[in-house]
């Protein structure tokens, strides 16, 4: 097959991806690379995986590396400026451990 012609639907990509910063590595990526930690209305935080939670959000990157980092920083509690119980934090483990270094 001969596919010479370009196609127009690429050009309407916006060119500047929105970028947010990790709280482990506090370094800037794109948001969508990234993972969504989100309060609930009781304050509990809960992972917005598909960025839909209209609430104040912290976001992290997809490494164990960030996870490791945001437990010795209190990145999250910075963030989110109040304690986050265990159980958000064993969850929290328990996602990290699927994810590379
Ligand atoms: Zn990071």
């Amino acid at each position: 097959m001969n596919t010479t012609k370009k196609s127009i639907m690429t050009t309407k990509q916006p060119k500047n991806k929105p970028m947010r910063k990790c709280v482990g590595c506090n370094e800037m990526k794109e948001k969508e690379s990234l993972l969504r930690i989100a309060l609930n209305a009781s304050g509990g935080a809960i992972f917005d995986t598909n960025h839909t939670v209209q609430s104040r959000g912290a976001y992290l990157c997809k490494k164990k590396e960030c996870y490791k980092k945001v437990l010795k920083n209190k990145g999250l509690e910075r963030s989110f400026k109040r304690k986050l119980s265990d159980d958000f934090y064993n969850e929290l483990e328990q996602v990290f451990l699927s994810y590379e270094d």
